[in-house]
């Protein structure tokens, strides 16, 4: 089983790069943000609770992200992999997925960072604010917030994984094909250290 962390800023191409990565590598992508709009969409009432934090660029508490997470995973116990897009985005999220998977006799392979400078990812994220119609990509003080969070509450995670020796660091800016082929090439040597090659 190959599970993998696409981890990186808001907009720095995580979701992009998900899907053509499960193309190519299967495993099933599992994006937080995605299954929050799900649940808004639907109007659940925990779609309800999310919104509004999403639309402030808050986190959405972890309580709530974990037990989403966890409900997931007993829809797809068969799954042969994860790709996390977006989540873990908080050390006790870090370690709440490092417990889950322990039950499921697995771990984290490799978590592969994104990294983008701050005036590119916000360019990228007004850009796509035109067209997505996520409210939070309209508007620049809520990005900015979205930044602050990532820099005070997520960033820490990549520490969890550094001190693991899974946190693998790739240039995110290029053309999306170019970047893909950087995660492409992390991971096959990821797989050739798991066969013992
Ligand atoms: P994303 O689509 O990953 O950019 O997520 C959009 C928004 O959903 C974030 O700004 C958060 O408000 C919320 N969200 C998504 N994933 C998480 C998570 N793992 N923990 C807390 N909030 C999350």
């Amino acid at each position: 089983m190959f599970n993998l962390i696409l981890f990186g800023p808001p907009g720095s191409g995580k979701g992009t790069q998900s899907e053509r990565l499960v193309e190519k590598y299967g495993g099933v992508h599992l994006s937080t943000g995605n299954l929050l709009r799900a649940e808004i969409a639907q109007k659940t009432p925990l779609g309800l609770e999310a919104k509004s934090f999403i639309d402030k660029g808050q986190l959405v508490p972890d309580e709530v992200v974990i037990g989403m997470v966890d409900s997931y995973f007993d829809l797809h116990k068969d799954a042969r992999g994860f790709l996390f897009d977006g989540f873990p985005r908080t050390v006790a999220q870090a370690k709440a997925l490092d417990r889950l998977l322990e039950l499921k006799k697995t771990a984290i392979s490799s978590v592969l960072a994104l990294e983008v400078n701050e005036e590119e990812l916000v360019k990228r994220l007004l850009n796509r604010g035109k067209t997505s119609g996520r409210s939070d990509d309209t508007d620049e003080s809520v990005i900015r917030k979205r930044f602050s969070v990532y820099t005070d509450e997520t960033s820490p995670v990549a520490e969890h994984y550094r001190k693991a020796r899974k946190f693998h660091p790739i240039e995110g800016v290029g053309s999306v094909d170019a970047i893909f082929d950087r995660l492409c090439e992390a991971i096959e040597k990821q797989l050739k250290k798991e066969s013992g090659h």
